[in-house]
């Protein structure tokens, strides 16, 4: 999607270790014209599927997902890191975190995921794939559909996206890095779109 691959090319900053921060438009402050117009393109792309909720994780995925949600006029659940201590019926997995090197257990109430849902997944970034694995097993536990899973970015020189896409789920990237090699930002020319 152009105009978040010249948002990227304008804003972002290489960090030591392949991370890409975004956080002048998608992290921390947000763009809400440029969240919207990405929101559209999830719409558009994933127009062929039967979906009747989004699943996101806190904290950066909820601004894309409840953009995504409006459009669709459908509800957006979002997978919590701390358990609520009035939470019941929860799911829980466990998800390794690449940029903070920790595990993390994310949850959602059996209340909003049940087994008649068909699912999709956005979120900011898709890198090794651990999130999306956490959602994959969420969703399993429910007994519910996961039918499609939306990346803002996607970093190609990690193996999340070979992982995800073996699972036959309908994959999203709307900008796929090649590489952040000597910080320079190189997209994959292969989904120039
Ligand atoms: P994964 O679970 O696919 O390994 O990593 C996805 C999660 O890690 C994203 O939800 C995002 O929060 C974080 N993440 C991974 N790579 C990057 C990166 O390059 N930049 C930023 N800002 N977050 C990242």
């Amino acid at each position: 999607m152009k105009e978040l691959k010249d948002r990227i090319l304008k804003d972002g900053k290489c960090l030591p270790g392949g991370i890409l921060k975004v956080d002048s438009f998608i992290n921390h402050q947000m763009d809400p014209i440029l969240m919207k117009s990405m929101a559209d393109e999830f719409v558009r792309r994933f127009a062929n599927l039967e979906i009747n909720k989004i699943i996101t994780i806190e904290a950066s995925g909820i601004a894309p997902a409840i953009m995504v949600g409006y459009i669709l006029d459908l509800p957006v659940v979002f997978a919590k890191k701390k358990q609520p201590s009035t939470m019941e019926n929860m799911l829980v997995t466990e998800v390794y975190s690449f940029t903070k090197n920790q595990s993390y257990n994310i949850c959602v109430s059996k209340d909003y995921l049940k087994t008649d849902d068909k699912v999709l997944f956005i979120d900011d970034f898709l890198a090794n794939g651990n999130a999306g694995k956490g959602i994959i097993d969420l969703v399993e536990q429910a007994g519910a559909e996961l039918v499609g899973m939306g990346f803002l970015i996607e970093k190609a020189f990690q193996d999340g996206g070979r992982i995800l896409r073996n699972t036959g789920i309908q994959i999203e990237s709307l900008a796929i890095i090649e590489s952040l090699d000597n910080c320079e930002i190189r997209f994959l020319k292969a989904y120039d779109a």
